[in-house]
Order: C-alpha cells, then structure tokens, then sequence
C-alpha cells in the first residue's frame, strides 16, 4: 500500500482515503489555486498505527521521500538553521470534525532556526511569535500538557506590559515568553521541547493519529453517527504566515452566508495573526469586506478564487486563506456546514442560477433540517427583558438556567431541567455540556468561531460574540451593565436575531410550520415582511411541492384522534396508516372493560358491556373518519394485553387484604377482580394474550369494533361523505387467525352496507416473524399489509422495547455494538430483511397488494429511504412527521 499522496496525486473523490481536507487541497491544487505544496498521510496508514500502536516502518520512510520532494521544490530544508522550511501537520478525517482534533503550526523551529527566520524574514518578532505558538500547540497536543499554564503565562506577560493584544508584544517579550513555555513543558513533562525538527515532525504526525480517539472526539463522532473505524488523514504543509505584520493576516470566509443563505460572500478577517487565533474568539474579528480596505488585490484575488470554487463545487464552500506579505495562500476548502435555514435556502438559489437541477436541489436538504425549521420561536407579542443583543450564530429559541461548566450542565440535562451553557468562549473540552445544554452564549468570538461552527453542526441555538457581557466563572454570574444574573437563573436566547433576554419567553409556531399547516399565503403572511423568512418560506414550499412530484411513496399519519387526524391532514398526509384503538377503552370506559371481565360468556351481563362500548366507539370512529373524508383509515383493532386496562395486581391485593384485615371482609367485587386479575396476569405480557389472541380468546371484542366502525361509515355515506375505513389486524401469526377474523368481518361488512357501495378492505399487521415469512399465504386473506417494524423489531430481536431501550441500548451504542438504536432507524440487515422478504412474498401471491410501514421507523429519514428502495407503497408516521416523510421520500426518490 501507499501510505503517502502528494497534494498534486489526489483529488475530491478521494475522501476516504485523504480525508475530507487532504482530498480538497489536492483538489484545489489540481485547479491551479495558490495552495502552499505539502502531501497527505492516508487513513490506512492511521489505521495501521492504531492496529499497531506505533507507526509503520514504512511509512517513515515514505515520509522522507515527499518530504525531501517538498524541499526540493521550495529549495529550503525543514528546521534548517539558515533559513528554514517550516510545516503544519494537519488532522482531516473524512468527515469533518471542527475543533475536534490535532494541528500544531511552525513545526521546525528550534533555538536555533528560530534566529535563522528571524533573519530571512527580518522580522525578530515574528520569528519568535511563531516559536512561541509551537511550543503552546505541540506542548498542549503533543505532549499533553493542560492548555491554562501557557494561557497564563502569556495573559501575565500581556498584563505586565500594559498591553491588550498578543500582537502587540515586543520580540523581546515572546524571546521571555519562550523561555517560559519551555519551563512549563519540562515541569509538566520532564521532558524538554524537542529540538529536532523531525522528531518534532513525526511525534506531530502520531499525536493526529491518537487524536483520533480522544474522548471528546468519539463523543463527536456518536453524536453525528460517524463510525469510529474511519481513521484520520495527516496534511504535512509548508507553512504560510500570517502574523508577519500588518500586510499580513488569516481568515475564514464563506461563498454564501451559513447561517441565513444570504447570497454573496462572508467571512471574518484578522490582520497580523496565525489561522488558530480566528476560530478561537481569541479576538473579535473583522468582517471580511475590511479586508478589501486594506488590501484590494488579494481581496479580489480572494473573490475571484471563491466563486471559482462555487461553481467548480456547485455548492457553497467554506475557505480557510492567509495573506503574507500580500499574498495570497488558500488553506483549506469543503462544501461548507450551514444551517436548516440557509440549506434551503442556498439549495434554490443555486437551482434558480442553473448550477444545479431541481432534483439535485432536493437532496441538498434533509428531513432532520425540515424539522429543526419547525422548531418553535419566541413570540414577538410577548413581554420581554433584553438584556443584550450579540451575534446570532445557530438559530432556534432557546430557554434555560444559566450553567458554567460541563458538569453543571449535564447534571440539570438529566434532572430534566433545560439549561443554556455561558462561557467566554468555548473549545473542544467544551462539547459534553453544548451536547447537554438546549443552547450556548459566548462572550466572545463570531460565527465562525468553535461555539457557533459546532452549535450550527449540532443544530443548537446559539448567541456569540455578546461584548457587553461578562462571564465569570469563578463567581459563578454574568454581568451586563449593573445587572448581575447567577447560575441558576433563567435567560432565553434567540440564534436567529441574536437577542439575549431575562428569564423565560413563551414560544409559538415556527414561520415554516405556519406554512405547513395553514398554506403559502399564511406562512408568507406569518413572516410579516421579513426578506429572509419570506424567501425561506418559498425555498421550502419549492422543494416540499418537488418532492410530493417526484416520491412514489405515499405518506400517511398514525392519528388517533379527530385533532391528530385534522393536524394530520394539515401536514399533507394522505391518509391514516394507523389509528390505535386502546384509548378508546380508557378513562371513563374503563368500568364497561371491567364489566365485561367479570361477566361470563354469553351472559347479557357482557353483551350489554359490548354494546355500550360499540355506541361509543362508533361515535369516536365518525368523528376521525368525517375528518379523513376521501382519504383512507386504517383502524387497528385492539392489540394491547387486557390487563393494561385493569386495575394494578398489587394495588388490588393490598386494598383486599386491608379491607380484610379491619371489616373481617372485602368488597365481593373487589374478590372476584382479583382472582381475574391473577388469571390474566402474565409473566411475558408483549408475549402473551394480546392482538388478534385476545381478538380470538374473548369473542365479541373485535366484533363490536368491527361493528362500530362500519356503522360509522355508513351513517356518514348516507349523510353523502366519502369513508375509506380499513381494518387492520394486529400481531397475526398464521393465515388461519386472519381468516377466522375476515370471515366474521366479512359477515359484518355485507350484513351492515347492504345497498350502499362502501369498500371496506381487511388487512393485517407484519409483526412477527412467521408472518413476514409466510406472507404469501397470508396474502389470500389480506386486502394489505401494514409491517409493524417497532413490534417486528421487538420479535426479531428478542427483546421488548420497554425493558431495554433506557438499559443496555446505550452501553451498545457506547460500545459500538449498535450504530443507532434499532428503534429509531430500522435494521436493515435483520428486521428490514423480513420486511424485504414479506414484501416479495406478499406480492408473488397478490402483485397489487398495497403495502406499508407504521411505527416509529416511517418517519426516520434513514429507514424511508429503505422503505422506498425494497417497494413498499406508504410510510405512516406521526403528524409532525409528516412533511419530513415527504421530504425524505422525494429525495429517495431522485
Ligand atoms: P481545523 O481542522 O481545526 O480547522 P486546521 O488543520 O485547518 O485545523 O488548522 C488550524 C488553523 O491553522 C487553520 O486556521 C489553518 O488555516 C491554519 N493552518 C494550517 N496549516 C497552515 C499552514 N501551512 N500555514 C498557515 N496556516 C495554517
Ligand atoms: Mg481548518
Ligand atoms: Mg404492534
């Protein structure tokens, strides 16, 4: 294997291997770009070391050979005395991580080279500026060594000398500073600062490797579900200097505004400084435009390089750049993160400027982003306290207690007490408690800084750069002008205005959920003029109307209620895939339930039960089935274990044995529901008498179901409506338990339409095994199937939801065992397997069959694609799900 690439052998398409960094500076070097030259170490390689625990033989010496290449061609050596070459080593895995793992700058200075480039570049303080820096970054991630000591020092120096700025001491005080950081390495380490530059060089290169599996990055990684056996690239680059004066500088910048999809450029600028001090919020930057004040010809040059870069990457990029001397130097470029928003956004605009087609704008945008627009928003009508206005970096409405650290903010996650983490600004030590918090507020930094690139990845509300605040950790409160709040207190921060106000802010409808609901007119009305909202508002409705063209999905509601089934309907669904019956025992009901346990069978003690729950539930029917009028319903009959809908085994015996024990006797009532109680009581209950066993074992129970639902649709076909109920038996094994209920259906439906054209189609659910596995005799007596992945998923497996999913899914996931929960995106190699086969068997007896999914699975955006791709005909998911099924099944489709 090649464990190294020139930037000049690779490309774009080489991810996997170069890493998403490596693979695009390759790109940009093949585009002619002015790109500093270097080579990449590959994933193999990493992974080799990982495997190993050292490095590769091998590798060191392919090492040498780009290396002595790059010295060739730059004619300098790395670390030579005189004048010399020096180089960053880079971390860029396939995937980006921001700020999640290693790069140290200005490898190759030593006591010596440190003079040299003093001399070359004449400019002693710049030299030692950038010596310094090596030891603060190889010390802290090299020889991990805590980050505060350097901090400190430097902070103490700065104070000391009466100045604000790094850039603003004297070379004589970064020749102190030096001395100093070199201190702190060999009291902390026992070791000194190497002074080799290639020791500096390969210890560089490994500390990147081990990177890799840091704590903060693993948690990374399982947050945004990449896998942990990907590896990282190295990019060993010659370096570029931007902290050589006031004609130099470093930025990041933007083809497109990331965060709103504003078109035209963006970024922020720092003059005299080195790339790490822009993404850190070490200090506030300038916008980008100031750039052009200061140096016109490397702005424009800067321009000219991003729109080149659009339109060769159809996408907005994002684009790391430093200026020495006034030249320009690209560093860094990818097809940049964005927000919900601005994704939508960015999708159309580039679709209307015919650099993308309408299909390909569709898989620009996910359900996940449709979902974070449907977030709810502050409510402009309400009273609020500003307490101050900053930038808004990730948009949402966030409300909470004010915490510090990340131990207070997951303390109050889990106590379920929403908070928002304040800090100065945030680093990657900082991600437990931006994972735990619903938002973030720094004091520092812009949108390109760590806490609003990660909250924007993450999709969490966050406000940065917030000057006039004052974060004091040690005292535990935040200050604006005289007023103080402490941890505890609660604020409300909005990352779409940037605005920060005093204690809690009632929330109402997104704009986009206006429109949703209530139409375009409505949602563009609910925008109230605002440019942005207006054009997020037609991006979506563009997309969302493609989709619906192009999906061959459809896209059905699990509604149980006339409520749920109109919020339903309003979110585009086509119909109810699934409405649950069980809570039509509840509550009041409860007592006919219990009447008709007590009763014997045959009894009109029982009968007189049944009928009373058929008039209620005929009526809990035709309200759902008025409001699906032309759509179809597919009604489940009852498929939870009876004793849910009976009083507590033990609550039962207790009140017997007290009433026993202080009357002599208990409530002869009371008695015999306990004995019935014990005889339904079950050790396996998601085993055991539950769907169509119960349906079988207690005649009468589906029948007044059944009943009750064709009544219902008859009365509204005499009143001229238009029902489409379907019946849908749960948990069925055997064709012989679905044609033992289709024939009493059967009876039910021609007795009770009689004269009336009403189709009444009987279905059942796959969600065992056999059922999946003999589908094609069950399709003799199925009008469609409905897979029940969630009980599909319980059956395959073993294991019941309840008893597991809070205990040992997390240590799987933790542990890699799972990837994700298979309850939230279907298995595909298991439990999609069976649906797969249900789905070929279903159809070589009936090819028409109509065949669907209900459940959990039908809106996870993962799962529909696969539900697409083996053929099913509708997903079914909640009402709020809906517009992310339509989305996901469009972009399944193109
Ligand atoms: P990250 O992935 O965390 O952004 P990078 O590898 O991009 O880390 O490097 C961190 C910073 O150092 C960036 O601002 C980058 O532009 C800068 N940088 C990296 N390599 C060089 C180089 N050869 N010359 C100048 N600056 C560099
Ligand atoms: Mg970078
Ligand atoms: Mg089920």
């Amino acid at each position: 294997v090649k464990y190294v690439y020139d930037f000049s052998e690779g490309d774009k398409d080489m991810r996997d291997l170069l890493g998403g960094k490596g693979a695009n500076l390759a790109e940009m070097t093949k585009l002619d770009l002015p790109v500093p030259p270097g080579f990449t170490i590959t994933t193999d390689a990493c992974r080799a070391y990982l495997e190993k625990g050292s490095v590769p033989e091998k590798l060191s010496v392919e090492v040498t050979k780009h290396l002595r290449g790059m010295e060739d061609l730059i004619g300098r050596r790395l670390g030579d005395s005189e004048d010399p070459l020096l180089v960053s080593v880079r971390s860029g895995a396939k995937f980006s991580m921001p700020g999640m793992m290693e790069t140290v700058l200005n490898i190759g200075l030593n006591d010596e080279s440190v003079l040299g480039l003093a001399k070359v570049a004449d400019d002693e303080r710049f030299a030692w500026d950038s010596y310094r820096r090596l030891i603060q970054m190889f010390g802290k991630t090299v020889m991990d060594i805590e980050g505060d000591g350097f901090e400190e020092a430097l902070s103490a120096i700065k104070e000391e000398r009466g100045v604000r700025f790094d850039y603003e001491l004297t070379a004589d005080d970064l020749k102190e500073l030096v001395s100093t950081f070199k201190k702190i390495v060999k009291e902390e380490t026992g070791r000194e600062f190497p002074q080799d530059p290639r020791e500096q060089m390969d210890q560089g290169i490994e500390a990147v490797f081990r990177s890799w599996n840091t704590e903060r990055a693993k948690i990374y990684r399982r947050r945004e579900r990449i896998p942990h056996t990907l590896g990282t690239a190295v990019n060993v680059q010659t370096m570029v200097f931007g902290n050589m004066g006031e004609t130099s500088g470093t930025g990041v910048c933007f083809t497109r505004d990331p965060s709103t999809g504003h078109s035209g450029v963006y970024g922020d600028y720092l003059m005299n400084a080195q790339g790490e001090d822009v993404v850190a919020g070490i200090r506030n930057t300038e916008a980008l435009a100031t750039l052009g004040e200061h140096d016109e010809k490397s702005y424009k040059e800067l321009l000219g390089i991003m729109r080149r870069l659009e339109t060769h990457y159809k996408d907005m990029c994002d684009i790391e750049f430093t200026i020495e001397r006034g030249k320009l130097w690209m560093l860094q470029t990818r097809v940049g993160k964005r927000t919900a928003a601005a994704a939508f956004r960015i999708a159309t605009q580039l679709n209307d400027e015919r650099l993308i087609t309408q299909d390909e704008a569709l898989g620009r945008v996910s359900g996940a982003q449709l979902t974070q627009l449907m977030f709810p928003q502050f409510d402009d009508e309400a009273e609020k306290v500003l307490l101050t206005r900053a930038m808004a970096a990730s948009p949402g409405a966030a409300v909470g207690e004010i915490v510090f650290n990340n131990e207070e903010a997951e303390e109050a996650a889990a106590a379920g007490r929403p908070c928002i983490l304040v800090r100065r600004e945030t680093n990657p030590e900082d991600l437990p408690g931006m994972v735990a918090a619903e938002g973030v507020l720094t004091s520092r930094g812009g949108k390109t800084s760590h806490a609003a690139v990660v909250a924007r990845g993450m999709g969490k509300t966050c406000v940065t750069g917030a000057e006039a605040l004052t974060v004091d950790v040690n005292t535990h409160t935040i200050k604006v002008g005289d007023k103080v709040l402490k941890a505890g207190d609660t604020i409300a921060i909005d990352g779409t205005t940037g605005e920060v106000f005093v204690g809690d802010v009632p929330v109402v409808d997104s704009v986009v959920t206006t429109y949703l609901t209530r139409g375009l007119e409505e949602g563009l009305a609910a925008a109230k003029g605002d440019k942005d909202m207006i054009e997020l508002v037609h991006s979506v409705d563009r997309l969302l109307t493609h989709a619906d063209k192009v999906r061959r999905l459809d896209v059905r509601a699990n509604a149980d209620t006339p409520e749920d089934a109109a919020r339903a309907l309003g979110f585009g669904a086509q119909g109810i895939g699934l409405c649950r019956t069980e809570h039509m025992f509840l509550g009041s009901r409860r007592a006919l339930i219990e009447r008709v346990i007590l009763s014997e069978e045959g009894t009109s003690d029982r009968q007189e039960a049944f009928d009373a729950l058929e008039a209620l539930q005929k009526d809990d029917f035709k309200k759902i089935l008025k409001e699906m009028d032309g759509k179809p319903m597919t009604v489940r009959l009852i498929d939870p274990p009876l004793h849910e809908f009976l009083p507590d085994l033990t609550d039962l015996e207790v009140k017997v044995a007290v009433a026993k024990a202080t009357d002599g006797k208990a409530d002869e009532k009371d008695e015999r529901m306990l004995e019935a109680v014990r005889r339904m009581h079950e050790s396996n209950p998601m085993l055991g008498l539950r769907g169509v066993r119960l349906g079988i074992y207690l005649p009468g129970l589906f029948t007044l179901q059944i009943r009750a639902l064709v009544d219902a649709a008859v009365e509204l076909k005499k009143e001229g409506a238009d029902p489409h109920p379907e019946i849908m038996v749960p948990l069925v094994g055997s064709v012989s338990e679905l044609a033992h209920i289709r024939s009493e259906a059967e009876q039910i439906v021609a007795e009770k339409t009689n004269g009336y054209d009403l189709d009444v189609q009987i279905g059942a659910m796959i969600e065992l095994p056999r059922a999946a596995i003999t589908a094609e005799t069950l399709a003799e007596e199925a009008d469609f199937f409905s897979f029940g992945t969630n009980d599909l998923t319980q059956t395959v497996w073993g294991f019941s939801r309840d008893d597991v999913e809070g205990v040992f899914i997390p240590k799987y996931i933790e542990e890699q065992i799972f990837g994700v929960s298979p309850f939230e995106t279907i298995d595909q190699h298991g439990v999609g397997r069976l649906v797969q086969e249900g789905v070929e068997r279903a159809r070589s007896t009936k090819p028409d069959i109509k065949l669907g999914v209900c459940g959990e699975h039908g809106g996870d955006p993962d799962s529909i694609r696969f539900f697409h791709q083996v053929g099913l005909d509708y997903v079914s998911c909640s009402p709020f799900r809906v517009p992310v099924a339509r989305l996901e099944a469009g972009r399944s489709a193109v």
